[in-house]
C-alpha cells in the first residue's frame, strides 16, 4: 500500500475505486480532495499502465462528439479543467491547434456539417481555410487536398503526467493506493462492500468500477451486467524528432462514424505520431502491433504527409479502446447500491478526465457521499518532461545548485541522473524500468535504451524503492520492460540504435 498508513481501524474506506488509469486517479483525487476516505485499487504494479498510458495524447476540444451526449459535456468540461490543471502542475501541453483536412469532394461538402457540429458543441472558434492558406501553414502537406476546418484549440499533452499528477494529489490527499491487487470478486452488503482482491479484502462503503476494458466484469460483480466491452485496438507509429518540423498542427482526417481516423500528430517530446487503426478484437489484452496495421498506417501516412514516411521510425505501440455497443460514455450512480459505474470511456478519456470525476463526484454526493465542501487544493507541481519547456539539462542555474541535473544518462531524451534520482525517491516511484521510463522520459529515444538501459538498470536497482518496499510490493526488477503499451514493432523493421 502506497500513500497514507492504514489507519489500523477497523472501519471502511468510504470509497473504493477500482482502476488507477486516468479516469479512476482523477476521481480517487477528487474524492480525496473533499475529506472521502479513499482506496485506489489496481492489478498492475502502477498508476496508467492501461489504454492511459497508450493512446493518441491530444487534448481534444470536443468538437466532434455526439451534441448533447455525456461526452460531450464532460469533455468540453474536462478539456478546459486540464488545460488549467496541466499549466499549473507542469503537465507538457502544447497548444498546437489541428486542421482536420478534406482530401475529396465528398469530405469538403462534409466540412459544414463538421462545423456545425463544433459550434453545438460549444467550440465556436473553429473556421473553414481554403487550400491556399492550408498549404501555406502546412506545406509538406501531400498533394490533392481541397480544404480544411481549423481547430484551434485542440492540443498535444503528456498522457503519463497526467494520471501521475493525479494520483500523487490524491495520496496527499490521504487516499491510499493498493497496487498489484486485481480485484477477483466484490461482496455487495447493506452496509459495507468486501471487495475481494489479489492481496486482500477492501472493506468500503461505495464502489467506483473505473477499470476500463473490464469495467464489464466488475459490473458484473456488483450484479450490473448491461454492458459488454468490445476492445478495439488501435496501433501507431512513433517517428524520431527530426520529422517534427514537417507539421505545425495535428493533421485530422474528417471522422467517420466508427472513428476518428488516422491523424498525425506531434508529440509533447518532440516526435511525431501517425495513428491510430481501429479493429474490433476478442483479446483484451492483445497489445500487439501487426504488420496489416502498421503498412495501412504507412500508406495513409504517404498521402497525409509523404516525408514523413521516409523518416526513422522510433517505436510502434498499440491500445485498446473500451468500446461498448453504445457509443456513449457508460456513466451512472446507483445509491441503493451504493456503486459508481464508469465505464465506457472510449476514444477520449484522458481530456475528459477531470469532467468526468467532477461529474461522478457530484452524482455521488446527491446519491448521499458527504463531501467536504472545500475549494480545491493548488496540485502538486509535476517533473516537466516536454520538449518545449526547459528541462533540467538546459537549466545552467539548476546544474549549478545540483551537478547531477547536468550529468545525462539518456542522451536521445536527454535525461539527466538528478531527474531519475527525483523520480525514485518521489512519492510515487516506478515499480520498474518501464515506469521510470513514464516519469523521465528515460530509454524513450531513437536508440531505444541501446546506450542507456544498462546504466538505467543500475540506479534503478540501487536506489530503486525496492529495499524500502514492504513484502509483496517489492518492484519487478529487470532489463527493459517494455510494457503493454509500447513493443517492439511486430512485422516491422526494428527500431533498434542506429
Ligand atoms: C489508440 C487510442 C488513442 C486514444 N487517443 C486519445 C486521445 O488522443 N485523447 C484522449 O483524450 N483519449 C484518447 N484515448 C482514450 C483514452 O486513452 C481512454 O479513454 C482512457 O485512457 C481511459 O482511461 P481509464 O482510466 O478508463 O482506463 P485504463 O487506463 O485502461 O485504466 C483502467 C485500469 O483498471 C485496471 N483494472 C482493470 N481490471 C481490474 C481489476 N479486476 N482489478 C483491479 N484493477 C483493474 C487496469 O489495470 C487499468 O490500470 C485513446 C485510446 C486509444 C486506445
Amino acid at each position: 500500500m502506497t500513500g497514507a498508513a492504514d489507519t489500523g481501524d477497523d472501519r471502511p474506506a468510504d470509497v473504493a475505486v477500482i482502476g488507477a488509469g486516468v479516469v479512476g486517479t482523477a476521481i480517487a483525487r477528487a474524492l480525496a480532495c473533499q475529506d472521502v476516505s479513499c482506496v485506489l485499487i489496481d492489478a498492475e504494479n502502477d498508476v496508467g499502465t492501461g489504454t492511459s498510458k497508450a493512446n493518441t495524447a491530444i487534448l481534444h476540444t470536443g468538437f466532434d462528439a455526439v451534441p448533447g451526449s455525456q461526452e460531450s459535456t464532460l469533455l468540453r468540461r474536462g478539456s478546459v479543467l486540464l488545460a488549467d490543471y496541466a499549466r499549473r502542475a507542469g503537465i507538457p501541453v502544447e497548444r498546437t491547434g489541428a486542421l482536420l483536412v478534406a482530401w475529396t469532394p465528398e469530405q469538403q461538402a462534409e466540412l459544414p456539417a463538421v462545423e456545425d457540429k463544433a459550434h453545438r458543441n460549444g467550440v465556436t472558434d473553429v473556421r473553414r481555410i481554403g487550400a491556399g492558406e492550408l498549404y501555406r501553414r502546412e506545406p509538406h502537406l501531400g498533394p490533392g487536398a481541397l480544404g480544411a476546418l481549423e481547430i484551434p484549440g485542440e492540443s498535444i499533452i503528456c498522457p503519463w503526467t497526467t494520471p501521475l499528477a493525479y494520483a500523487t494529489q490524491a495520496l496527499a490527499a490521504g487516499a491510499r493506493l493498493r497496487l498489484r491487487s486485481r480485484v477477483t470478486g466484490i461482496r455487495a452488503g447493506a452496509t459495507e462492500h468486501q471487495v475481494v482482491t489479489g492481496t486482500g479484502v477492501v472493506r468500503c462503503r461505495w464502489v467506483v468500477n473505473a477499470a476500463g476494458l473490464h469495467s464489464d466484469t466488475i459490473d458484473a460483480m456488483m450484479g450490473g451486467g448491461e454492458f459488454t466491452i468490445c476492445p478495439r485496438r488501435g496501433e501507431l507509429i512513433v517517428f524520431d524528432k527530426l520529422a517534427r518540423p514537417l507539421l505545425s498542427s495535428i493533421l485530422l482526417p474528417v471522422p467517420t462514424a466508427r472513428s476518428k481516423g488516422v491523424l498525425v500528430a506531434p508529440t509533447v517530446y518532440g516526435n511525431v505520431l501517425l495513428g491510430p487503426t481501429a479493429d474490433d478484437i476478442p483479446d483484451r489484452g492483445d497489445v500487439a502491433t501487426t504488420g496489416p496495421g502498421l503498412a495501412s498506417l504507412m500508406e495513409a501516412g504517404r498521402r497525409i504527409l509523404p516525408r514523413l514516411v521516409a523518416e526513422e521510425v522510433t517505436a510502434s505501440y498499440a491500445g485498446l479502446r473500451a468500446a461498448t455497443a453504445d457509443r456513449d460514455y457508460q456513466i451512472w450512480v446507483d445509491g441503493s447500491r451504493r456503486y459508481a459505474c464508469v465505464a465506457g470511456i472510449r476514444s477520449t478519456g484522458l481530456s475528459a478526465s477531470l469532467g468526468i470525476a467532477e461529474h461522478v463526484t457530484g452524482l455521488l454526493a446527491e446519491a448521499g457521499l458527504r463531501l467536504a465542501g472545500r475549494p480545491e487544493p493548488d496540485p502538486p507541481v509535476m517533473p516537466y518532461i516536454g520538449q518545449a519547456g526547459t528541462r533540467p539539462y538546459q537549466d545552467a542555474a539548476r546544474i549549478a545548485a545540483d551537478p547531477d541535473y547536468g550529468r545525462i544518462v539518456c542522451h536521445c531524451e536527454r535525461v539527466t541522473r538528478g531527474e531519475i534520482r527525483d523520480a525514485l525517491a518521489s512519492p510515487l516511484p516506478p515499480a520498474d524500468v518501464d515506469g521510470l521510463r513514464r516519469r523521465t522520459r528515460v530509454l524513450n529515444g531513437r536508440c531505444q535504451g541501446f546506450y542507456c538501459a544498462a546504466t538505467v538498470a543500475a540506479l534503478f536497482a540501487g536506489a530503486g524503492p525496492g529495499a524500502a518496499a514492504p513484502a509483496g510490493q517489492r518492484p519487478a526488477h529487470g532489463p527493459m520492460a517494455t510494457g503493454s503499451g509500447r513493443r517492439a514493432p511486430r512485422g516491422w523493421r526494428s527500431a533498434a540504435p542506429r
